[in-house]
């Protein structure tokens, strides 16, 4: 059955939803071109951009076209290093939710994956969780758009981080449920948890955040010459943060469990939450092909970290379902190590 790639249902009146909006597909090129989204079976799949679009109902594509348009809007600004608000950096994030789980669900269909049945779409999954871009410029003006990094087993398991790549600007995207909060000084879940039979992760125990700033916000390192931006969103799926654990810092840097944004800007040398307007500065220009690269390397070992370190706990399972996820995430994440190995030796 077709389902709407925005809630889930079956659509009402079927429009087309294209993943990698019209607009954008304008501003970087011809918009008749084709690309190559990948392989299939060893075959590469052509397809003309315009046509790469999926289910989506009528009343879902009409709420989803404003974020379009105001996301529009945000890209003319970064392409020409002009300001942009925190408003503005709220839609940016809440677009790369919908591209990276829109591409996710996507390849999922175009790859007719048996048996798998998505338990989210983008709807759900837009705004909930705490996320971060971080903003790459390029020296040269190329014009097109790329992303990287969605083919892999271990985005297909935990869509969380991949690269999008638009004209002269690189972003990294990193989106996972209280990735962030404990080193941004708010309350965090001591355990994530997969109950048996239930499809949501369950998470438990929550601790009180120390109130401060940890550096740097995520162990991981982000390849530097860039602009970081950090939210965390306290909205989870299950469990109640104790309200003694909402004190003055979280009513200062929250509003509605979405936190200010924290900045990190290698340009203008501002790291700290901003008030409400983020200046672009002088960006440093890096090498293109050397940036993806770097990109693509730090893309797959945060996939690798998703799969390993912020996975949720096993332990409510039994034995021998525990050994078999294990093994299987194992693989996942030797796949991406053997990638890596290879891109490292390719001069
Ligand atoms: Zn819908």
């Amino acid at each position: 059955m077709k389902t709407c790639i925005f809630c889930g249902k079956k659509p009402d009146k079927k429009t087309k939803e294209h993943v990698i909006p019209r607009w954008l597909i304008e501003m970087t090129g011809d918009p008749n071109r084709t690309t190559f989204i990948g392989k299939y079976k060893d075959t590469l799949r052509k397809f003309p951009w315009q046509n790469f679009t999926f289910p989506a109902c009528n009343k879902c594509n009409q709420e989803f076209a404003e974020l379009e348009g105001k996301a529009k809007l945000v890209f003319i600004n970064l392409l020409d290093k002009k300001k942009i608000t925190t408003e503005q950096i709220n839609i940016l994030l809440d677009w790369l939710d919908k591209v990276r789980i829109g591409l996710w669900l996507g390849y999922l269909m175009l790859d007719k994956v048996i048996g798998f049945k998505p338990n989210f779409h983008i709807k759900q999954r837009l705004g909930v969780s705490d996320r971060m871009v971080s903003i790459h410029y390029l020296n040269d003006s190329e014009l097109g758009i790329g992303y990287s990094c969605t083919e892999f087993p271990a985005f297909k398991i935990s869509p969380s981080c991949f690269i999008l790549t638009i004209n002269n600007i690189s972003l990294f995207n990193f989106s996972m449920e209280f990735a962030l909060s404990r080193r941004m000084g708010f309350p965090f879940p001591e355990k994530k948890l997969v109950v048996p039979n239930e499809t949501m992760v369950r998470i438990d125990e929550f601790k009180k955040g120390n109130e401060r700033i940890m550096n740097p916000i995520i162990r991981k390192p982000i390849l530097k010459d860039s602009i970081r931006l950090y939210q965390s969103i306290q909205k989870p799926v299950s469990g109640i943060i104790p309200i003694e654990y909402l004190g003055k810092y979280y009513n200062d840097y929250m509003d509605n469990n979405v936190s200010h944004i924290y900045c990190e800007n290698d340009f203008t040398k501002e790291y700290g939450f901003l008030e409400d307007i983020l200046d672009i500065g002088k960006p440093v220009e890096t090498k293109r092909s050397l940036t993806l690269k770097k990109l693509t390397i730090q893309t797959l070992e945060y996939q690798i970290f998703c799969l390993s370190e912020l996975q949720p706990s096993f332990e409510l399972l039994d034995k021998k379902e525990i050994s078999l996820r294990n093994k299987f995430y194992r693989k996942q994440i030797q796949i991406n190590q053997s990638y890596i190995k290879k891109i490292k030796q390719k001069r």
